[in-house]
């Protein structure tokens, strides 16, 4: 799903020597507010966010989110939140 270079690109923050950062982010979904649509999961990039056998979305992935906001913006009930935590080390 979608170009592994780009996404790479979006991820890795920045280099510090010979360590990347990569970005985390924090998905909140409201549940009094979803209708189950399931446009969340269908726009998801990274397949963070898939549904229920209810239709309910849940985050299966959290630290595959790439924090492109796509499932935010998607949404027509505003009833999910990405927000940005910080960065973590990685290899
Ligand atoms: S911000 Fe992007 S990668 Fe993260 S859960 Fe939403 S659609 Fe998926
Ligand atoms: S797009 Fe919004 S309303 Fe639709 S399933 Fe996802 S969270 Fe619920």
């Amino acid at each position: 799903m979608g170009n592994p270079k780009k996404v790479e690109a979006a991820t890795l923050e920045t280099k510090n020597g010979n360590k990347k950062l990569k970005k985390e982010y924090t998905q909140t979904i409201f549940r009094d507010w979803c209708k189950r649509c399931g446009i969340c999961a269908a726009f998801c990039p990274q397949k963070v966010i898939v549904l229920n056998e209810d239709g309910m979305p849940w985050i299966a992935d959290p630290a595959a989110c790439i924090g492109c906001h796509f499932c935010e913006l998607h949404c027509p009930d505003f009833a999910i939140s990405i927000t940005r935590n910080g960065a973590r080390e990685v290899a």
